[in-house]
């Protein structure tokens, strides 16, 4: 039989937007003193904005924006919706085309013009000018687009960034203040990326570049320096890592792969809800001893 007492926080959890599937992952909880987050939608928005227009000498920001807008008009890729609503306004283009993998391509005013990253201006062997490359470098761990024209010239670089989320750093602040000493993050970005968000919010280390299929062995290395882990993710990709630690918490719209492999589900995508998982195990548990 369940005893009363979690029967009744299972009820006052479910309010709070926590849903227990494993009474002993949540009884588990009380005593972890690591928090392994995922990245990309759980510790930041999952989604970019643009934060800066580079234009090269003789263009300028306005122009380059609206005509990089235009070539992105057609496109479903995120980083294309983020040109997309920053650009004020811009003109029609024709004969979109999508290079999978490297960016698009289209037609203004009958020259061609294209949008993409590293890999396109490496088919096109083309350099970026020396302006563009400095200024570029002052966004680290920002995405860079490039807007070429004619498949020749680099006229501008876009630097877009996936934000951290506003409730992140007070999910922290909470965390500590629980006495959770090792506040991890892991994620299958490029280390710059990840090492930007970590010294954003203060986080103790960080797992840059981790392979799907290896997040749940950095779950198992932490284990075995001996701590006791909660992890907290959305993407089928965390599943395996959810299973293996002490708590697997399965943040908000998660995939069901990942509620499927959590102990505890968070039915919002805010983090400070961790903390709440905390407190109600402590309360739970300490009721009963
Ligand atoms: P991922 O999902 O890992 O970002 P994609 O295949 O979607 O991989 O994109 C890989 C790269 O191709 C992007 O990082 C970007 O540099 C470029 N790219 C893809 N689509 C676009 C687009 N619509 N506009 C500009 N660049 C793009
Ligand atoms: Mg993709």
């Amino acid at each position: 039989a369940i005893p009363l007492v979690i029967a009744l926080s299972t009820a006052v959890a479910a309010k709070s937007g926590i849903l227990v599937k494993d009474r002993l992952a949540l009884e588990r909880m009380r005593t972890v003193d690591a928090v392994l987050f995922d990245k990309t939608g759980t510790l930041t928005r999952g989604a970019h904005a643009l934060t800066a227009v580079i234009a090269a000498p003789g263009h300028d920001e306005d122009e380059v924006l609206s005509l990089a807008a235009a070539v992105e008009a057609d496109s479903e890729h995120p980083l294309a919706r983020a040109i997309v609503a920053a650009a004020p306004r811009r003109p029609q283009a024709t004969g979109f085309q999508s290079l999978t993998g490297r960016g698009v391509r289209a037609l203004i005013d009958n020259r061609p013009y294209a949008v993409g990253g590293p890999a396109l201006l490496r088919e096109l062997d083309l350099t970026v000018p020396p302006e563009i490359t400095k200024s570029a470098a002052e966004w680290p761990g920002a995405v860079i687009l490039y807007l070429i024209a004619a498949d020749t010239e680099v006229v501008a670089a876009f630097a877009l960034r996936d934000e951290v989320r506003p409730e992140a750093r007070e999910a922290i602040a909470q965390l500590r203040a629980e006495g959770i000493t090792q506040i991890l993050m892991i994620t299958g970005d490029a280390k710059p990326v990840a090492d930007e968000v970590a010294a954003e919010l203060g986080l103790d280390e960080v797992f840059a570049e981790v392979l799907p299929a290896d997040k749940d062995q950095a779950v198992a290395d932490l284990q075995s320096r001996g701590l006791r882990v909660a992890m907290v993710g959305d993407g089928v990709n965390d599943a395996p890592a959810l299973a293996r630690a002490d708590v697997g918490i399965a943040i908000g719209a998660g995939t069901d792969v990942a509620i499927e492999s959590a102990g505890v589900v968070l039915a919002s995508s805010d983090p400070r809800g961790v903390t709440g998982i905390i407190r109600l195990s402590r309360a739970s548990y300490r009721k009963m001893i």
